[in-house]
Parts: structure tokens; sequence; C-alpha cells
């Protein structure tokens, strides 16, 4: 899928737009959701330019996704959300409400979540 750097994320990416920055490496960016939907939202992207959860998959690098998927678990180490839990989630395409094209794994913690699929 044709991938739009101007989109919100890659704009934060170059530092166009200012994040709340939870963590940085090589591979990956984090930062607050600026609507959370739970007490700790953290949004996690790569750094390359994916659409989605399935383009990162495709086209990403072995790399790249060792990298991407480490970082989320150092990020859940640091920030504490092993202990107590958190959900992962990423939105994939129009029906599942993708708001933003650049592939995006949202970290929800801080509270009881409730059953996802009911
Ligand atoms: P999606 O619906 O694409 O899975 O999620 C996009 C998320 O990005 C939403 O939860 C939305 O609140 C968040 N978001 C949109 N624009 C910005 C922004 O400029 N900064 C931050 N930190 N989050 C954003």
């Amino acid at each position: 899928m044709h991938y739009d750097s101007e989109n919100i994320f890659a704009r934060i990416l170059r530092g166009e737009i200012p994040c709340n920055k939870v963590y940085e490496d090589e591979y990956a960016l984090a930062f607050y959701d600026i609507a959370p939907h739970a007490p700790t939202h953290i949004l996690v992207i790569p750094k390359g330019p994916y659409v989605s959860l399935f383009d990162f998959g495709k086209y990403a690098s072995s790399e790249e996704l060792n990298g991407f998927w480490r970082a989320v678990s150092v990020i859940s180490e640091e920030r504490n959300l092993v202990q107590d839990g958190f959900r992962a989630i990423s939105n994939s395409g129009a029906d599942a409400g993708q708001e933003v094209p650049h592939f995006h794994v949202h970290l929800l913690a801080g509270t009881p979540l409730g059953p996802i699929l009911s």
C-alpha cells in the first residue's frame, strides 16, 4: 500500500510535530497517545515507512521486525506494564478504524481493561 509521508506519525518521526516521548531506539519510537483510552496509553511505531501491521509483517526486514518487537517488550518492562498486565492493539485498515496510516501498536494499561471480545 502507498505510504503517505505526510501522515501525522511520519511528521512526529521527523520532529516536525512534538510528542511526549516514552522511548526511542534505532527501530522504534514510543510516545503517549494524545487522547488516552486508559491511564497508560502508549503508541509504539517503527521508524520505517509501513502503513499497517500487514505491511510491516510483509515488507520489513527481519532486523526491523526483531528490533521493533524487542522495543515493545523493553517499553513494557521499563514502564512497569508487565506485572499487572497490559493490552496491545493494532488497528489495520478501514474496517478496524485505523486513523493514522503509519503502523502503530497501542499499549493500554493501568486499570482492569475488561474483555475485548464480547
Ligand atoms: P488508530 O485509530 O490509527 O489505531 O490510532 C491512532 C491514535 O493516534 C489515536 O489513539 C489518536 O488519539 C492518536 N493520535 C492522533 N494524532 C496524534 C498526535 O498528533 N499525537 C499523539 N500523541 N497521538 C495522536
